[in-house]
C-alpha cells in the first residue's frame, strides 16, 4: 500500500518530511515528490502549490505515475459558522468546488456540467479513521462535513455566509475539491482533512499568517494518528 500525502504550501509538510526517511526524490511540474517511509508507512509526500489547477495536476501525477492506493490531503482552511475557530480540526466527508458556476444553464452553483456527481465523496473508512484518531488528541474540536473549494482566498462575511447557505459547507480552502475531483475519476479512495487558520472573514489574512502554525501543528498531529492506526 502507497498512500499520497499532499500538502499545498511548504509549511503545511514541513513539520511531517522531518520524520520521512527518504528513498527517492523527484522533480515533475515543478513538484518535489518525496518518496520514502513515514511512521512505518510507504508515502509519497508533496507540495503542490496553492489552487484548484496545481493540486489536480499533482494528484493526477501520484495516481498515474506513482499508482498511490489512497491520497490524504492535510492543510489549513478557513472555518465557516460561528462553533468553528482556528486550531479546530474539519474532516471533509464531502467536496463541491464551489467556484463552478453554469446557473446560467439552470445548473445548481458547484455542478460540474455533464459529470455523474454533485459532490466528491471521500472515503467513509478514511473519514472513520480520522474521526477515530481525532479522540486520541486532546484539546482539538473536530467537526465532519463538507468542505468546498475555489481558487479565491475568501475573506468576507458576506462570502462566508453565500457558502453556509448555498452549500452548508463547514470550511473553505482551495485545493482539496480539486483533488477529490482527480481521486474520484481514478478511483482512488482519499480523505481532506483541514485545520482552521482563519474565519475567511474581514481580516481572515492577518488571522491566517497568525494560526497557520498552531494549525499546521494540529493537522500534522492528527495525520500520524492515522497513518500510524492504517
Ligand atoms: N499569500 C498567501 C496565500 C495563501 S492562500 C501565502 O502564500 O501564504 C491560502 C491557503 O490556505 C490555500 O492553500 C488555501 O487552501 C488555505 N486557506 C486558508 N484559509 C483560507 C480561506 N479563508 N479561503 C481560502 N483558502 C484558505
Amino acid at each position: 500500500m502507497t498512500l499520497g500525502i499532499i500538502a499545498a504550501m511548504s509549511e503545511e509538510l514541513e513539520i511531517l518530511l522531518q520524520d520521512m526517511s527518504l528513498e527517492v526524490k523527484k522533480v515533475k511540474a515543478n513538484m518535489t515528490f518525496n518518496k520514502g517511509k513515514l511512521w512505518g508507512k510507504d508515502v509519497v509526500a508533496v507540495v503542490c502549490g496553492i489552487g484548484k489547477v496545481n493540486a489536480a495536476i499533482c494528484t493526477q501525477i501520484l495516481a498515474s505515475e506513482y499508482k498511490v492506493d489512497k491520497v490524504i490531503n492535510v492543510g489549513v482552511a478557513g472555518g465557516i459558522g460561528k462553533e468553528i475557530y482556528p486550531g479546530d480540526i474539519v474532516i471533509a466527508d464531502n467536496l463541491v468546488e464551489h467556484d463552478m458556476d453554469t446557473t446560467a444553464f439552470g445548473d445548481p452553483h458547484g455542478q460540474i456540467p455533464r459529470m455523474d456527481t454533485f459532490d466528491f465523496k471521500c472515503d467513509t473508512e478514511l473519514v472513520e479513521l480520522a474521526r477515530k484518531a481525532c479522540k486520541s488528541i486532546k484539546d482539538i474540536n473536530t467537526f465532519v462535513g463538507r468542505i468546498v473549494s475555489g481558487d479565491e482566498f475568501v475573506a468576507s462575511i458576506e462570502k462566508i455566509q453565500w457558502l453556509e447557505k448555498e452549500f452548508s459547507a463547514l470550511s473553505c480552502e482551495m485545493e482539496g475539491a480539486s483533488i477529490a475531483h482527480v481521486c474520484y475519476l481514478n478511483n482512488i479512495p482519499f480523505v481532506i482533512i483541514r485545520s482552521i487558520s482563519d474565519n475567511a472573514n474581514n481580516g481572515a489574512h492577518m488571522d491566517f499568517e497568525k494560526f497557520t502554525p498552531i494549525a499546521v501543528k494540529n493537522s500534522t498531529a492528527l495525520l500520524k494518528e492515522i497513518v500510524l492506526s492504517m
